[in-house]
């Protein structure tokens, strides 16, 4: 089984994550990065859905 590490503190990762574009976060870090970054990162993933969904539907 694959350990997910926290690209940021490197502890493994059990149970929830978030895995954005600027890589694997444990909940804890995610929460004490700037409110940009994870807009930014939010817009990333929902861009890529979106895109994902249009090449689905073609
Ligand atoms: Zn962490």
């Amino acid at each position: 089984m694959k350990v997910i590490k926290c690209k940021q503190c490197g502890i493994e990762i059990k149970g929830g994550f978030y895995n954005t574009p600027n890589g694997v976060f444990c909940p804890d870090c995610w929460e004490k990065k700037p409110k940009e970054v994870k807009d930014k990162a939010l817009s990333d993933v929902l861009k890529g859905m979106a895109m994902l969904g249009k090449m689905v539907s073609e």
